[in-house]
């Protein structure tokens, strides 16, 4: 089968065989025409975006349990080659899934797991995306990573690149939180800073990357690769269960990436029959200073009209959202909902899952925890399913969204007295 699938798709000059593991080809997702592998993101025949494609191997439970505790665990279901784990990269996922007790019952849910990204090597989701992608500059022949970036992207672009020992440029807006900025700079990458937004950095980025030889944007030019390292969270949530699907899981949405790719993940795991097949309802998360899924959604649109975003969840402030429609699509076929909250309602929500589990999220998490809650009031989730929500960002990174609000309760003298006497009119 291999063999097969191998002539049909010859791997570009240079590229070493097994470079991509089982995956053997990229396919548009628009009009399902198919490519070789290689450095190309838009299908020749409509423009469309492509997605890589595997001669999907048997894979066992058991197979994966014995590899690493990274996301490397998943090599077979990934586009990079059987000794990744001997490259050097950051190493992320196997992130924990935390037992919710407090907030479930808050929240009056039955079962409610977080599964917390904060704990990736740089405190967010997207280390597991970029990991991928560097695999795929890697045997591409691309010396420079580079990304345009809402915040976490730089941080694990400009880390990887650090550990790999290679060059790494980031454009981000200039207007982003300084704990971001700081938390990319150290890692002494070329850090750009534009004038604008997001949207108009992203815009820039693909305009350098026709032009510029040898440069992996991993989430313009590798985007295909750097896609499916998203998937990880959908295989280790699923192992993290005991190898059993939940019923729900409610997502951040910016790209729109993440979400697909949990979608596909699902999909990949009953095909290989590492879970048993049920139905698993998707539903996306916004804020609603920058929800034009959320929005296509209710109109019952199935295109996104692009918006200006405005909200201080900054690392999902995407006007454009590349893979909206498909966000669209996951959501509707699997009975889910794209939904959005304010931010005040996020920042109490940053508040209420620091306060019920000793979690603290960044203002995505805030996002998704807030749209739970909201889509629980609403009787849209069900409160008796099993139910995962994921915090994809760790709260350092945003402070300046809750930092006037806690705070120390007093400032005393370093005297027993004066405890005591706050403590009696206090405790
Ligand atoms: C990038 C990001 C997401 C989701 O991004 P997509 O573009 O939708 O894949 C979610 N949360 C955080 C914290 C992020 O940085
Ligand atoms: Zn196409």
């Amino acid at each position: 089968m291999t063999t097969v699938v191998d002539t049909e798709f010859p791997a570009p000059a240079g590229v070493r065989s097994g470079a991509f593991g089982n995956a053997t080809h990229l396919i548009c997702r628009a009009c399902g025409a198919t490519s070789p592998l290689g450095p190309f993101y838009a299908c020749m025949e409509c423009f469309g975006p492509l997605e890589v494609g595997y001669a999907y191997p048997t894979v066992t439970r058991a197979q994966i349990e014995a590899g690493p505790k990274s996301i490397w665990r998943y090599q077979p279901l990934l586009p990079v080659p059987a000794d990744i784990a001997t490259f050097r990269s950051t190493d992320p996922g196997f992130t924990r899934l935390v037992d919710a007790r407090q907030l479930a019952d808050e929240l009056g849910l039955k079962q409610l797991w977080v599964k917390d990204d904060s704990g990736n090597p740089t405190h967010s989701f997207k280390d597991r995306v970029v990991a991928v992608a560097l695999s795929a500059a890697r045997e591409l022949g691309l010396q420079v990573l580079a990304c345009p970036s809402t915040g976490n992207l730089a941080n694990a672009v400009a880390a990887a690149a650090a550990r790999a020992g290679i060059r790494s440029v980031v454009f981000i807006p200039s207007d982003l939180e300084p704990q971001k900025i700081t938390a990319s700079a150290i890692y002494d990458t070329t850090l750009i800073a534009i004038e604008g937004n997001y949207d108009d950095v992203n815009k820039l980025a693909s305009e350098i990357a026709g032009e510029e030889e040898g440069w992996a944007f991993v989430n313009v030019n590798v985007r295909p690769y750097y896609a499916e390292g998203s998937k990880t969270l959908a295989f280790e949530i699923a192992e993290q269960l005991g190898w059993r699907l939940p019923d729900q899981i409610v997502v951040p949405v910016a790209s729109g990436s993440q979400l697909t790719k949990i979608d596909k993940g699902i999909g990949e795991l009953i095909k290989l029959g590492l879970v048993e097949d049920k139905p698993v309802k998707i539903f996306g998360a916004q804020a609603t200073g920058c929800s034009p899924v959320a929005q296509a959604y209710r109109a019952g649109h199935d295109v996104v009209a692009p918006v200006k975003p405005s909200t201080i969840a900054k690392s999902l402030a995407i006007g454009n959202p590349a893979d909206g429609p498909y966000v669209l699509d996951a959501v509707r076929r699997t009975g889910g909902v794209v939904a959005d909250v304010g931010d005040d309602v996020v920042v109490d929500n940053i508040r209420r899952l620091a306060r019920t589990e000793g979690i603290f999220a960044e203002t995505a998490g805030g996002v998704t925890i807030g749209v739970t809650a909201k889509l629980i009031a609403d009787g849209v989730l069900d409160p008796a399913a099993e139910t995962v929500v994921i915090n994809s960002g760790e709260g350092l990174k945003t402070l300046d969204a809750v930092s006037g609000l806690v705070g120390p309760r007093v400032t005393l003298p370093p005297h027993y007295d004066a405890f005591t006497d706050f403590w009696t009119t206090n405790a």
